[in-house]
């Protein structure tokens, strides 16, 4: 009974995020220059930090989209290979990332683009594809928007329905980047609160974003990035109340 209990609790207090000594490089450009990063299973981590500073970057790699020269990464216990199709596959579905263009597939309705990835990947019938995707719709606020065209519907709603589209390949964590920079402002708090509601339900979160009010009370760890390093990270009272480093306070009092 020990011997069948003990992975479990080995998985449950592993991260799901591990990212160790993490270096890449652009031609002669070194973009990140050693990354220590662990996220914990339900932890919301956000990522700030100036344009350049290589949080685009960092997802990207976690996500698999980047190769990186030194370090290891891992998700959910699966050490990322690239290389190794069968690893990155696996990889792929562990990970759901939203980026800040909501990317939606413009040809098919937004009931198809939540139920697609599903369906090729997990070959799950059309009929258990729909179902859930309509459970997924109503879970961001648009059951009404099934048979709709991406293009019909406002920013706001077509960043929800990447969330739901997201959520259908039920994730391990969930990547987002700068999800709300292209939208106008009245759409952002429509998109944010989904993500809230993710966030109290229990989903793990890494995002980078502007948001500092967002930062301040739905995170759990802030991560202040800069010049290819992590300079700060901590609680967001501590980050924003105490910032210990120059950069970081230059940083914040731009933002006024
Ligand atoms: P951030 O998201 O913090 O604004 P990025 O991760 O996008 O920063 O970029 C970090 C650095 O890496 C920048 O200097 C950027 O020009 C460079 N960079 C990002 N993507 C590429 C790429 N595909 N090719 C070359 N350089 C890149
Ligand atoms: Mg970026």
């Amino acid at each position: 009974m020990a011997a069948a209990a003990a992975p479990a609790a080995a998985s449950s207090s592993s991260p799901i995020v591990n990212v160790h000594a993490l270096r890449k490089r652009f031609g002669s450009n070194e973009v990140l220059k050693g990354i220590d990063l662990q996220v914990q299973r339900g932890e919301v981590v956000c990522i700030i930090g100036k344009s350049g500073s290589g949080k685009s970057t960092l997802l990207r790699c976690i996500n698999g989209l980047e190769t990186f020269q030194d370090g290891s990464l891992e998700v959910d216990g699966q050490p990322l290979r690239h290389g190794d199709a069968q690893a990155m596959r696996a990889l792929r579905q562990h990970v759901g990332m939203i980026f800040q263009n909501f990317n939606l597939f413009p040809h098919l309705t937004v009931g198809h683009n939540v139920m697609l990835a599903p369906t090729l990947v997990k070959q799950r019938g059309a009929a258990e594809a729909e179902a859930h995707a309509r459970r997924l719709l109503e879970r961001v606020g648009l059951a009404d928007k099934f048979e709709a065209w991406p293009d019909q519907l406002s920013g706001g709603q077509q960043q929800r329905v990447a969330i739901a589209r997201a959520l259908a390949m039920e994730p391990s964590v969930m990547l987002c980047d700068e999800i709300t920079s292209a939208l106008d402002p009245e759409l952002v708090g429509e998109v944010l609160k989904v993500v809230e509601r993710l966030a109290d339900e229990g989903m793990t979160l890494l995002m980078v974003t502007h948001e500092m009010g967002f930062a301040r009370k739905v995170s759990d760890r802030v991560v202040f990035m800069h010049a290819g390093r992590i300079h700060e990270m901590g609680p967001p009272a501590a980050l924003f109340g105490n910032p210990q480093t120059p950069e970081l306070k230059q940083f914040l009092s731009a933002l006024h």
